[in-house]
């Protein structure tokens, strides 16, 4: 692929494990179902947003920041994780937190990714719901900017092209552990918010020549919204890369079918999902999304999209750290009414 043309430093362990689910596919009785654990990027507690700071931390040293400004919600992975780049590479980091749930209680504004967030001297402050996030941060940036600093301003989710690359870089290492170990793949499954991730993977294995349908479980928006804005990221990385040919908008495939009440907002089908994955393997989901990715994934089972003689992979794109702003959902103290 040649993604050493663009600037990158390294802040994760890859490649990350792809392994097969033996309990959970029996317990199933199909599809074969394995895992790609970006979970386990090794970058304070891990997650997909790794791989996109290491392009974008890359380009940022590169102009010669020494700040890197971003937003997220308030428990947001990608801040964390960009907090751990900052420290890692010698910047600062000021983010600022959308308060996008609000009815969570006490732990989902002290713990989780915020107490990360704390430990890693990450300067954040607070904005109400609803406003145009991305400008909030690019107007914090200049007022960074007028004070001396050389700020470098990374768009929620690190989503854009260069944030995109992450992707490509893991698009192109999925085939080739594919290739290692002699797998057809029917199915890629993961779950998407800011689009990067499922833009990057289309992108790269466009340029690959690779056809496998990716299916963006929609933690957020609906289905239509979010194809529109996958599809215009993918087709900007692809150009990125100089890939040839048309990524058509047929390519990109949303299910937003677990979204329930929104945006960070408990669904049972979520719950179930995490309970089912960590008993059957050990494995830890996230509430705001690979949960949901994951209860995207079963569904499809259940719908017969995904069949017995199929192979699937789901990304695990990590978030576990927030389990713990969620606690009430899972505690056998306070939920013990549930499946789990
Ligand atoms: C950000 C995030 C996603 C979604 O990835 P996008 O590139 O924003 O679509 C999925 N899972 C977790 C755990 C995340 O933090």
């Amino acid at each position: 692929m040649y993604l050493s043309r663009f600037a990158r430093v390294r802040l994760g362990h890859f490649p990350t494990a792809l392994e097969r689910l033996d309990n959970l596919t029996r317990h199933l009785g199909g599809p074969e179902i394995w895992i790609k654990r970006d979970d386990c990027t090794g970058l304070a507690t891990g997650g997909n947003k790794t791989r996109k700071l290491e392009f974008l931390v890359g380009d940022a040293l590169a102009q010669g920041a020494d700040t890197l400004v971003t937003q997220g919600a308030t428990q947001s992975n990608h801040v964390r994780q960009t907090a751990a780049a900052a420290c890692k590479t010698g910047l600062r980091c000021h983010a600022l937190l959308e308060q996008r749930v609000t009815n969570m209680g006490d732990a989902y504004s002290t713990s989780g990714n915020v107490l990360m967030d704390d430990i890693m001297g990450c300067e954040y402050e607070e904005r109400p719901e609803g406003l145009d996030m991305n400008a909030e941060g690019e107007a914090l940036a200049e007022k960074l900017r007028t004070q001396g600093r050389k700020p470098y301003f990374i768009p929620g989710g690190g989503s854009n092209t260069i944030g995109a690359l992450g992707y490509v870089a893991c698009a192109n290492e999925m085939v080739q552990q594919f290739d290692d170990e002699r797998l057809t793949v029917d199915a890629i499954v993961h779950a998407t918010g800011s689009t990067g991730t499922q833009a990057g993977l289309l992108a790269g294995l466009h340029a690959m020549n690779v056809d496998i349908p990716v299916m963006g479980v929609s933690v957020r928006a609906p289905e239509d919204k979010q194809r529109a804005n996958v599809h215009r990221l993918a087709v900007a990385t692809a150009d990125l890369l100089g890939a040839r040919g048309d990524l058509p908008q047929s390519r990109v495939a949303v299910d937003d079918t677990e979204v329930g009440g929104g945006y960070g907002q408990p669904t049972d089908a979520m719950v179930d999902a995490i309970a089912l994955l960590a008993r059957q393997e050990g494995i830890l989901l996230d509430p705001v999304y690979s949960g949901k990715g994951f209860a995207g994934l079963l569904s499809m089972i259940r719908r017969g999209v995904l069949t017995k003689g199929q192979r699937v992979v789901f990304i695990h794109t990590g978030g576990s750290s927030a389990l713990f702003a969620y606690g009430h959902l899972f505690s056998r103290q306070t939920a013990p009414t549930r499946a789990i």
